[in-house]
């Protein structure tokens, strides 16, 4: 989808989330409690947003799957190119656990969801009962005990997947990219080819059914506002507030000091070459479609050699998802205080490492992280559904978390390039030739 096609898809999920908040409060506000009411609800727009919901979710493990045994196999050329492969890695990763690190502190200081009314936390809680029950569960299998770490390699990869287990999935995917690097190349070409096709059907698929996003949030809107009022859009707000706390925390703070320090490049000549790359990714949000922007300003604005961009670039865009980690985590954090599901230390612990995990399934295209956050929450014993609440605002935030996901790359991209001394560029000289 274009740029232009992203921005009409995010008026009209605008409206149909203005509109399904504005209906949905009306209604409460007239008929709250009315027996009427709740089998309105039960029988139009809280069937419609499930469907709608579902077949995201449907996508979901295709997704992970194929991508993610397709990132690992093209470490297949980490192998080949040595250090600068765990480099890049390594600097993916510091960045990504630093971001979901900073959201979690920033979603611990504000706490946007602690402050729903018990009465109608309560009765999000009883209308979403039948998941309530795993709830229990959340508190104790949420330790980094060696339990968890035995119940990430799957008996069954099958079972696995039946059950949405997905660190067992993740751990699957992963070892079966392994395997397909060490066949020869010959035997591993169709089923990278049929890989590739998998990412590409899921990922259309996602196209497919974010055209029908408009309705989905008016669905989904109608449904949360009609029965709980508008008590939870307030806090909605705050949501919003903390998840680009943290993105600007780590936009202003990490990437200029990592910019600075492992690059040596000034951190304002890094903004001024890269403010195309931001533009793009901010109006597709899609780290795949701003690629080609992000490997011809990096190499020509950044002075970054196309051997290092060539390389960290691509993978980036699959593996290094900064924005997309700090938002899960932010997010499923947010929905478990309005659940009033606890999550300790280690439990956030825990988060931090799916969420790290999880980003590298996440494919770079618009809302692609949506459904993994719905079987992260479900993993954690968080009614899925919980999403609703925060699904009007994803196109917004989708952009910004698109944007910190590519400059994650580019930053990336300077570090390895500083790293390897791979350039002939010299960090000494001005980053961006002069204007004009
Ligand atoms: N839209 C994001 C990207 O392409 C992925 C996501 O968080 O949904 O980077």
């Amino acid at each position: 989808m274009g740029g232009n096609g992203e921005r009409n898809l995010a008026l009209r999920v605008g409206i149909g989330l203005l509109a399904g908040a504005g209906a949905g409060s009306v209604c409460n506000l007239l008929w709250a409690g009315e027996p009427a009411l709740e089998w309105c609800i039960a029988h139009t727009t809280e069937p419609a947003g499930t469907i709608w919901l579902r077949t995201l979710m449907m996508v979901v493990l295709p997704l992970v799957f194929g991508s993610l045994a397709l990132g690992v196999a093209s470490l297949g050329d980490l192998r080949r190119l040595g250090r600068i492969g765990g480099r890049t890695v390594l600097v993916f990763l510091s960045l990504t656990a630093i971001s979901v690190l900073l959201g979690l502190l920033v979603v611990n200081l504000l706490q946007p969801g602690t402050d729903i009314p018990p009465e109608t936390r309560d009765r999000l809680v009883a209308t979403y009962a039948t998941e309530s029950a795993a709830r229990a569960q959340a508190a104790s299998g949420l330790t980094l005990g060696v339990s968890t770490l035995v119940n990430v390699v799957p008996r069954n990869p099958v079972a696995a997947m039946a059950d949405f287990d997905l660190l067992a999935v993740i751990f699957f995917a992963m070892m079966f990219g392994i395997g397909l690097t060490r066949l020869a190349p010959a035997k591993a070409a169709p089923m990278t080819a049929f890989l590739e096709a998998l990412v590409g059907v899921s990922t259309s698929i996602i196209d497919l059914v974010m055209k029908l996003a408009p309705f989905g949030v008016f669905a989904l809107m109608f449904t949360v506002t009609g029965r709980f009022g508008y008590d939870l859009l307030a806090r909605l707000g705050v949501y919003v507030v903390a998840v680009l706390l943290g993105m600007l925390l780590q936009f202003l703070g990490v990437y200029p000091l990592v910019v600075r320090v492992l690059g040596r490049m000034s951190p304002r000549a890094f903004l001024r070459g890269a403010r195309t790359i931001l533009l793009t990714a901010f109006s597709t949000s899609s780290s795949n479609a701003t690629l080609p922007t992000t490997l011809q300003v990096t190499e020509r604005e950044l002075g970054v050699s196309k051997e290092v961009c060539g390389f960290v670039l691509p993978l980036g865009a699959t593996l290094n998802m900064n924005g997309t980690a700090l938002f899960e985590g932010v997010t499923v954090l947010f929905i478990a205080q309005v659940f009033g599901v606890p999550l300790d230390l280690s439990a956030q612990a825990m988060l931090l490492v799916i969420c790290v995990i999880s980003a590298v399934g996440a494919a770079g295209t618009p809302s692609s992280s949506i459904p993994l956050l719905v079987v992260i929450l479900q993993s954690l014993g968080i009614p899925g559904e919980g999403i609703a609440i925060v699904l009007g605002v994803d196109r917004v935030l989708d952009m910004c978390r698109t944007t910190l996901n590519v400059t994650g790359d580019v930053v990336t991209a300077v570090v390895v390039r500083r790293l390897e001394g791979l350039s002939g560029f010299s960090p000494a000289s001005p980053a961006v030739p002069p204007a004009g």
